[in-house]
C-alpha cells in the first residue's frame, strides 16, 4: 500500500504527493433510459451515475463506498468501459478513453482490468482454469499456446494456487480459490489499474482476509493501482489510501482514509460510520447509532438540490433548493454539504458553509442560530402578571 496522501478530484497533482495521476474522471454520468410502448419511446432515465469528479494516482488504492444502488458498480463498469458513459470524460494515462472503441479499446484493456464480485458466476463453468486465466492472451493475440500455459501456471502460483490445477474446472475450487482465479485472470496482461467490484463480499470472513492480503501483496510486488468498490466500511478502511463516499450517483465526500474515518464531515458518512460494528467490547454502547429515516430514494427521480436532504437530520431549507458543491474544506478532504460536521467553518468556495453564529449576507440564518435565538427570546420574555388577590385564573371560555 502506498502512503496516504492528500488528493483532489480534478486530476491535478498534489503538493508533496507521490505518483502521477493515472486516471482522472470529470463530470461522469450514466443515465439508463426507461423506454415504454411499441415505439420504445424514452419516458425517463435512471440516473445511476450523475456527475463524478475524482482522480486516482499510480500506486494508490481508492475505495468507493455507499449503499446498494448508489452507483458504485456502474462507476466501475464505466471505468473499464463495459458501459458507455452518457456524459463526462475519462482520462487514463493522459489519453481520453471516454468513447474508445475497437483496437484502441482492446489496447486499453491490457492496462485496465476488473475483478468481479461473485467468483461463482464470473467464471465459465465449462472452461478449465487454464482456459479462463489464459483467455486474455488469446483475445489479445499476444502469446503462443506454449507460452500461455507456462505463464498461466506462473500466475496461478503468484495468487497462491497450485499450478498443477491448470486443467481443473471452477466447481472443483472453493469460493476463495475461485476469487484467486479471478484475480489471476485480471493480472494476466500485467495491467496498471484494477477495478475490484466487491472482491470479498461473497466470501467467508477468514477467506476475505486472505484475499485482501493477497491484493496488498500483489500491489506491492507489481506496483498495481486499485479502485476497490465495497459496501463494507471495515474492508475499505483496511485496504484504501483514500475513500470516496457515494450517494445516489454522486460523490458526497472524498478524503484520505484516516481523515474520513476519524473526522467524517458529511452527515451520510457520519451515519454510515455509526453503523460499523465495534470490535472493542468496552466501546460498545458508548457510540450513538444514527438511524437514517426511509430508504434510498429512487435514482429514477432523485431529490432536487442536496440528494440526501430527504433523510438528513441537519437538513434546512437551503438544502432543498441549492445543491452543495463538492468543496475542499481541509487539505484533500472534499465534502458536498451546506452544514458539514467536524468541519472548519467559513469555506471560501461555499458562503453557506460558515460559522453558524454569523448570519450570511443573503439573509439565510442557520437553524442552530434560529433555535438558539428562539430559546433565548422565550427565556427573556416578561412573565405574565400574577392574578390580584381574590381573583382567580381566567378559565376556559363558557360553552353553550
Ligand atoms: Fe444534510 Fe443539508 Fe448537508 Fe445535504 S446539504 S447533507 S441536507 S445538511
Amino acid at each position: 500500500m502506498t502512503a496516504t496522501t492528500p488528493a483532489d478530484v480534478t486530476g491535478e497533482e498534489h503538493p508533496g504527493g507521490e505518483g502521477e495521476t493515472l486516471l482522472s474522471v470529470s463530470g461522469l454520468r450514466k443515465h439508463f433510459p426507461v423506454v415504454r410502448g411499441l415505439r420504445r419511446k424514452t419516458v425517463a432515465a435512471v440516473k445511476a451515475v450523475d456527475g463524478l469528479d475524482f482522480s486516482v494516482r499510480a500506486g494508490e488504492t481508492l475505495g468507493l463506498v455507499g449503499e446498494s444502488g448508489c452507483g458504485k458498480t456502474t462507476t466501475g463498469r464505466l471505468l473499464v468501459r463495459l458501459d458507455e458513459p452518457t456524459a463526462g470524460k475519462i482520462v487514463f494515462q493522459g489519453r481520453d478513453i471516454t468513447h474508445t472503441k475497437g483496437a484502441a479499446l482492446r489496447r486499453m484493456r491490457r492496462d485496465v482490468q476488473m475483478v468481479f464480485q461473485d467468483p461463482f458466476s464470473s467464471l465459465n463453468p465449462r472452461h478449465t482454469v487454464g482456459s479462463i486465466v489464459g483467455a486474455p492472451y488469446r483475445l489479445q493475440n499476444i502469446k503462443t499456446e506454449v507460452g500461455i500455459k507456462r505463464t498461466v501456471q506462473d500466475l496461478l502460483e503468484l495468487v497462491g494456487l497450485n499450478p498443477e490445477h491448470y486443467n481443473r474446472y471452477p466447481h472443483e475450487f472453493s469460493g476463495g480459490q475461485r476469487q484467486r482465479i479471478g484475480i489471476a485472470r485480471s493480472l494476466a496482461l500485467r495491467p496498471k489499474l484494477i477495478i475490484a467490484d466487491e472482491p470479498v463480499s461473497a466470501l467467508d470472513v477468514s477467506i476475505q482476509a486472505q484475499i485482501i492480503n493477497l491484493m496488498e501483496d500483489l500491489q506491492n510486488e507489481l506496483g498495481l493501482t486499485y479502485v476497490v468498490i465495497a459496501h463494507d466500511l471495515s474492508v475499505v478502511r483496511h485496504i484504501s489510501d483514500r475513500v470516496a463516499v457515494m450517494y445516489l450517483g454522486k460523490i458526497v465526500e472524498l478524503a484520505d482514509r484516516t481523515d474520513l474515518y476519524e473526522r467524517p464531515m458529511h452527515p451520510y458518512t457520519v451515519a454510515l460510520l455509526s453503523a460499523v460494528p465495534l470490535a472493542d467490547p468496552d466501546q460498545r454502547g458508548k457510540r450513538k447509532r444514527i438511524q437514517l429515516a426511509g430508504d434510498l430514494p429512487s435514482p429514477l427521480d432523485p431529490p432536487p438540490a442536496c440528494p440526501f436532504h430527504t433523510r438528513c437530520w441537519k437538513a434546512q431549507e437551503v438544502c432543498t433548493v441549492e445543491e452543495p458543491p463538492l468543496a475542499e474544506l481541509s487539505p484533500g478532504h472534499r465534502v458536498a454539504c451546506h452544514f458539514p460536521e467536524n468541519a472548519p467553518h467559513a469555506n471560501p468556495e461555499d458562503p453557506r458553509q460558515r460559522d453558524p453564529s454569523v448570519p450570511s449576507e443573503d439573509g439565510v440564518v442557520p437553524k442552530e442560530l434560529r433555535d438558539a435565538e428562539a430559546h433565548q427570546a422565550a427565556s427573556q420574555a416578561p412573565a405574565p402578571p400574577a392574578p390580584a388577590a381574590g381573583q382567580t385564573e381566567p378559565g376556559p371560555p363558557p360553552t353553550r
